[in-house]
């Protein structure tokens, strides 16, 4: 496997407890990894660091040679690391398309004064971007009209825009019903592939994990509990104990 992502004992605190201890695994080009585990696992903890907003007490996180701890947000961003953001209360004011136009001058860096300046400017992009996530119908709606499942594509679409290397999505599609999630996660999966991204994921919906993910990294207690193919975790006796508190099945301690 490629070391596109090389991420070495990766640490952190909070007081005594250790949030993330000691997490080693590897990310290949064009993988789409999901990082997986019960609640206060480290998780987010581990993503935090990935983009630089939380530091980390030790650990190394390289992106084809380069390391990223001790960048800031910004510097890791331009890097290629993308991310899903919830979208703030300044995007809620400007259409769809308006939104997606704004990540890609974003992205490229052209200062720019009021929106009306910016109107045309990347629209064709912005929307074949769209047209990819199924959203061009409603590119001229507000933003703030939009249902829930259809902010997240959005925001799946200015993460896009960006034109990550590395994609890094923390519950994505927290708070969708499960048809939606599936339909994000086959969207993310497709996009994958088209483009050869390579994905970080977490979802709590164990079957569109085991449907969409390439490989699964478990985590537990911030410890790295068990890595593998989607029948390797699935058939792995430590993880099913984990998921199994109170005698749940597998599937169902996270429905
Ligand atoms: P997950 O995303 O897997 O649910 P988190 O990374 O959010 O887990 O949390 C891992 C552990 O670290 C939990 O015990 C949580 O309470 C703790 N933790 C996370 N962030 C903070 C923080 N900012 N301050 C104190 N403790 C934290
Ligand atoms: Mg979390």
């Amino acid at each position: 496997m490629s070391g596109f992502l090389v991420v070495e004992g990766l640490t952190r605190s909070f007081g005594g407890v250790k949030a993330v201890d000691n997490v080693s695994f590897t990310l290949a080009k064009g993988e789409l990894l999901a990082l997986i585990g019960p609640n206060g696992a480290g998780k987010s903890t581990c993503f935090n660091m990935l983009y630089g907003v939380l530091r980390a007490d030790s650990g190394s996180v390289k992106l084809e040679g380069q390391e990223l701890i001790g960048l800031k947000p910004r510097q890791i961003w331009r890097l290629g690391v993308g991310r899903t953001f919830q979208i703030t209360a300044t995007f809620t004011s400007m259409t769809v398309v308006e939104n997606v136009q704004m990540a890609l001058i974003s992205r490229a860096r052209r200062a720019f004064g009021v929106l009306s300046s910016a109107r045309n400017c990347y629209r064709e992009e912005a929307l074949t971007l769209l047209d990819l996530i199924g959203m061009r119908p409603q590119a001229d709606r507000a933003t703030n009209v939009l249902a829930y499942g259809d902010l997240k594509r959005l925001e799946l679409a200015i993460a896009l825009a960006h034109d990550p290397k590395l994609l890094l999505m923390d519950e994505p599609t927290a708070g969708m019903a499960q048809s939606e999630r599936r339909a994000l996660m086959q969207l993310t999966a497709d996009l994958v592939r088209q483009r050869h991204t390579s994905v970080l994921f977490t979802e709590h919906d164990m079957d569109v994990v085991f449907e969409h993910a390439h490989r699964v990294l478990v985590l537990n207690r911030g410890r790295l509990l068990a890595e593998g193919s989607v029948e390797e975790i699935r058939a792995n006796p430590e993880v099913r104990a984990v998921y199994l508190g109170g005698g749940a099945t597998f599937e169902a301690a996270h429905a």
